[in-house]
């Protein structure tokens, strides 16, 4: 539709169509007036969507487990009729690319998880097509695992860390390979043969909470991770924000110091130049004697860690100003976004010292407070599973648009999800 005119009653049913499948998956057994009551649509449009949702085989109906009781002397009442997503409506892979292996998760539809799997990859690779065959490999194994193969698979969604643009599928920046400006979308369109999204590895961290974790029905959250590096993920209003141009919500990289340490990104004084592993690491060589190079950084990092908790002065003092650090830059962030929830997400999150009281305390020191309790802070210690099912989640939603728009556009044909061995119809 050209710009600047009004929306088409096409793309109203198409919003009302998505909002009505969205809702009965996050509420995962819905009677249709809880539906509307949750939509805001009318009950007579919601019976409507539904039963075309019914036709087209993605939403079923279930008998409710638990009915109310019937309206005279407790005695059970007629099973109210409930809808569901259809799980074997399609088959779904998210993958999380880390520098050294990639973490796979099969979903259906509903969003439950079928599998879960991890694939080695070899590190340092100059160009990023070596890391498209690394997880396509690792997808096969997945399918294979679960007896599938890849005519099974409808929809894939992959998590990288780096900057890029999502939309455009653009990676400018990336650990995991040298090569910049990649058109990481084409590499990937080769690599495999159904629909591929792609997304910053923390805004998955952020999906995955509000699909699965602490941010499940909570309108505004921050998810911040800590890992490699460090990374942020902003939901406004339930929706994922990612920036006017796409690369938004890199806190990492949010100045703590003028001219401070040198960052991965090659500007200096950022976050993650304080408090990411590397950074520790880079500390620790020089404090604990490791030598030029840390062999294993996780053993290193552990090391540190212990020599910290068995009162080491030197070992604490790193941790300390880490910690003073991420506690000023999180203060910046409850002042710009007021949020009434943050989320530290990732495998980091098992060195207390990011959260601990002190770190904690200084935040809510150095942020506005007025009259209202400063914002809830929850740790989610998850691994890298987390991140490969916010990664399907992105693959679900993105499989969802494509499937309710292709068959918004084509009212007079009502086609099946996937039941078999035909093709899916988006
Ligand atoms: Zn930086």
């Amino acid at each position: 539709m050209p710009d600047g005119l009004p929306a088409q009653p096409q793309g109203l049913r198409l919003r009302n169509r998505r909002a009505v499948l969205s809702a009965i998956r996050r509420l995962r057994r819905a009677a249709r007036v809880d539906v509307a009551r949750d939509t805001g649509i009318s009950a007579a449009t919601v019976t409507s969507i539904t039963a075309e949702l019914v036709a087209e085989g993605l939403v079923e109906e279930v008998l409710d487990e638990a009915p109310e009781p019937g309206e005279r002397g407790g005695a059970r009442g007629r099973p109210r009729v409930l809808l569901r997503v259809r799980p074997d409506a399609f088959l779904v892979c998210g993958a999380k690319i880390s520098e050294d292996h990639i973490t796979v998760t099969l979903m259906d539809f509903e969003g439950g998880e079928q599998l879960n799997h991890v694939a080695r990859m070899p590190r340092g690779s100059d160009s990023a097509a070596p890391v498209a065959g690394h997880l396509r490999a690792a997808v096969a194994e997945a399918l294979t695992l679960l007896g599938r193969d890849f005519g099974a698979l409808d929809c894939l969604g992959v998590g990288l860390p780096g900057f890029l643009e999502a939309s455009r599928r653009l990676v400018h920046w990336s650990p995991c390979f040298r090569a910049r400006d990649v058109d990481f979308g084409a590499l990937l369109d080769e690599a495999f043969p159904c629909p591929v999204f792609l997304d910053n590895d923390a805004n998955l961290a952020a999906l995955a909470e509000q699909w699965f974790g602490y941010g499940k029905g909570v309108p505004e959250f921050l998810v911040v991770t800590i890992e490699h590096g460090v990374g942020m993920g902003i939901v406004l209003d339930h929706k994922l924000y990612r920036g006017g141009r796409g690369i938004g919500a890199e806190f990492g990289h949010t100045k703590v110091e003028l001219d401070g340490a040198l960052c991965r990104c090659g500007q200096r004084g950022c976050l993650e130049a304080y408090v990411a592993d590397y950074a520790l690491l880079r500390e620790a060589t020089t404090a604990l004697d490791l030598g030029a190079r840390p062999v294993d950084r996780q053993a290193e990092l552990d090391a540190l860690f212990a020599a910290a908790k068995a009162g080491d002065a030197m070992a604490l003092s790193i941790f300390n100003r880490a910690g003073r650090m991420f506690s000023l830059a999180l203060a910046n962030l409850v002042n710009i976004f007021d949020p009434a929830l943050i989320i530290f997400s990732g495998e980091q999150m098992r060195y207390d010292f990011l959260y601990g009281t002190r770190v904690l305390d200084q935040m809510r020191d150095n942020a506005l407070c007025l009259d209202r309790p400063p914002p809830e802070v929850r740790v989610h210690k998850w691994g890298d599973r987390l991140w490969a099912m916010g990664a399907a989640a992105l693959a679900i939603d993105g499989l969802t648009d494509r499937v309710l728009g292709s068959r918004a556009n084509d009212q007079s044909e009502s086609r099946p999800g996937r039941t078999g061995p035909s093709a899916p119809a988006y």
